[in-house]
């Protein structure tokens, strides 16, 4: 168990949350990059929901929009028009300030390249979301977080006295320890070799299964994707197929079908 967490806890209930609610929204959204008759659409259009505390990946061809959408769904970048809805929160509404702190306090990233911070020890990079957050750094949340992810022996070492797993293990810590709704990550295993991968991926299945996480991962891997409770499928800026429990074979045809027919 990666521990428990308060947030979702409906009053006088087990620790859960109401399937039905989507924890991302997107509704009508469309992203275009520069004007005029050289923008670029990157997004076209997209209505989509993705149920609390579920695992979903994110496919489509190269250019499909998949960075575009992550980039969107996780307030890093606003739409051009159309609407981003985080945890009932419209991302529209918030200033730049506002949407800065909510993504410390309701999100969590994980990236292909672990984007640790190379003069912090392992504790420091895990604690500094919640000091960026100005919240306080419960020993016992720390401990309860580490010891999930397997990095409690680590603590001490720099990023660059750990390997590859080690280093995306510690950024999964991190992006785990202000207990976020939504965990976004962008191509996790893409740098790590598969069995490494399927350790990092197994502690993604953990937080959406055991906390009730919802994990949006991003990724041009079928075995990776096959991870998740469903894949939603881009292509040319659109949500073009969804498959629940897929399998890698499943996904894989689904992307020779889209790469044929682009
Ligand atoms: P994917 O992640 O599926 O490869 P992206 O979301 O990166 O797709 O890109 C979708 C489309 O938007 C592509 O045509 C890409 O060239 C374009 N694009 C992405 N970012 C920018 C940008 N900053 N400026 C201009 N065009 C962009």
């Amino acid at each position: 168990m990666l521990g428990t967490r308060g947030r979702n806890q409906p009053p006088g209930g087990p620790i859960g949350i109401d399937p039905s609610r989507s924890a991302v929204r997107l509704t009508q959204v469309t992203k275009e990059y520069g004007r005029g008759p050289s923008a670029v659409v990157a997004l076209d259009q997209v209505s989509t929901g993705i149920t609390a505390g579920s695992f979903t990946a994110v496919m489509g061809p190269s250019g499909s929009g998949k960075s575009t959408f992550l980039h969107c769904a996780a307030g890093l970048d606003r739409p051009t028009s159309g609407t981003v809805q985080l945890g009932g929160q419209d991302l529209g509404e918030l200033d730049e300030k506002q949407l800065t702190r909510f993504r410390r306090t309701r999100i969590g990233f994980v990236f292909q390249a672990f984007n640790l911070l190379p003069s912090l020890t392992v504790e420091q990079n895990i604690t500094l979301p919640l000091r960026l957050a100005g919240a306080g750094t419960a020993h016992g949340a720390v401990h309860d977080v580490t010891a999930s992810v397997g990095v409690t022996g680590l603590l001490g070492r720099r990023p660059s006295q750990l390997s590859g797993g080690q280093q995306q293990r510690v950024a999964i810590a991190r992006a785990l320890i202000t207990r976020p709704e939504v965990i976004f990550a962008d191509e996790p295993t893409g740098a790590l070799d598969p069995d490494t991968a399927e350790d990092v991926l197994g502690l993604l299945r953990k937080a959406a299964t055991d906390l009730h996480q919802t994990v949006v991962m991003v990724t041009h891997d079928p075995v990776a994707a096959q991870h998740a409770d469903q894949v939603v499928f881009l292509a040319a800026g659109r949500v073009v197929r969804r498959v629940d429990a897929p399998t890698a074979a499943q996904v894989k045809g689904v992307m020779t079908e889209l790469r044929r027919t682009r």
